[in-house]
């Protein structure tokens, strides 16, 4: 089912993101993923290109297979990062054939030395009006509430964003942030850029800080230095347990704020995300 459709008809999402697994060894951990969070009826779940399309077959592989043995909806994220047109239609024909609706259009991290003139889709908001010109999925784009770290300023990005829109973005999802008042920030801004479609809240608890470190120096989001001081010197089961409770916290003002929807990045585990929804009460 359209992800646009169902956010017409329903005030809040809650959505679920995985990985496809490189090795066999781990498809196991995501079965038993599956199997948890299914229980908490999610709107959609989206299956993750991996960086310059190390996923690329897996990915559509994944996204089948969430439709077909878990009767799921799912959306898989396509980048323009190692995507021509040809490919991106190849793709496209399989989902359409399997009916799957939804895409999450990106461009992907630039590896280092890529040669972007080459790129059929050098930005998103290309990929986005391509697939939207050709093809019948719902396509969402990614936001960022503290800006992406390539661009220059946070109004700077919000006018590129306004474009993926313009090429027939229908909904945003955005990369993760620990302080709310940049999440209302942004939505205060995107507003002004008379960007309407709905945002998505992209959530990840943190439960070890050193990785949580890594990932948002690659994203340019920030840990509040409050919650870093809170994490420091912890052992690895009290970080959890302050992780997640942050966590509940977090999301418990923003569904308070009216958010349109919760987007997990599960790192194709079940036990945050499922203590996090029966912390909330969903
Ligand atoms: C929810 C979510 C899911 C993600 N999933 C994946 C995934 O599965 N696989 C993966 O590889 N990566 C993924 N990413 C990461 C994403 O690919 C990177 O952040 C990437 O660097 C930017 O992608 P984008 O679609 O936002 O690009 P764009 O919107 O194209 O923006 C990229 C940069 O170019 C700038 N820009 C945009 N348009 C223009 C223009 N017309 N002129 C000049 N500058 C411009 C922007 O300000 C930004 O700095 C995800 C991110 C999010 C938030």
């Amino acid at each position: 089912m359209k992800i646009s459709e169902i956010l017409n008809r329903k005030a809040m999402t809650i959505s679920f993101e995985f990985f496809p697994p490189k090795k066999v060894e781990n498809e196991q951990t995501l079965f038993n993923t599956i199997n948890v969070l299914k229980d908490y009826s999610p709107d959609f779940v989206s299956i993750t290109y991996g960086a310059g399309g190390s996923t690329k077959d897996k990915t559509v592989e994944w996204t089948l297979r969430m439709k077909n043995e878990y009767s799921l909806n799912p959306m898989m994220h396509l980048t323009c990062v190692a995507s021509t047109k040809e490919s991106v239609d190849k793709v496209a024909e399989i989902l359409e054939l399997n009916g799957i609706d939804n895409i999450l259009a990106l461009r992907g991290d630039l590896p280092e030395g890529f040669e972007v003139k080459s790129m059929d889709f050098k930005y998103a908001y290309q990929l986005v009006g391509y697939l939207k010109d050709k093809w019948n999925f719902s396509i969402g784009v990614a936001g960022y509430p503290e800006g992406h770290p390539e661009s220059s300023s946070l109004d700077k990005d919000i006018e590129y964003l306004k474009m993926k829109v313009d090429a027939g973005g229908e909904f945003v999802i955005t990369q993760l942030f620990f302080d709310n008042g940049k999440f209302f920030n942004f939505l205060d801004r995107v507003e002004k850029f008379h960007i309407e479609i709905p945002v998505l809240a992209g959530v990840m608890p943190i439960l070890s800080l050193s990785q949580m470190r890594r990932f948002v120096g690659m994203c340019g989001a920030t840990i509040p230095s409050e919650l870093i001081s809170r994490l420091e010197g912890k052992t690895k089961e009290d970080m959890y347990k302050i992780g997640v409770e942050y966590a509940i916290n977090q999301c418990r003002e923003l569904i308070d704020s009216k958010v349109r929807g919760l987007h997990f990045y599960t790192l194709n585990k079940y036990n945050a995300t499922k203590d996090i929804l029966e912390g909330l009460n969903i």
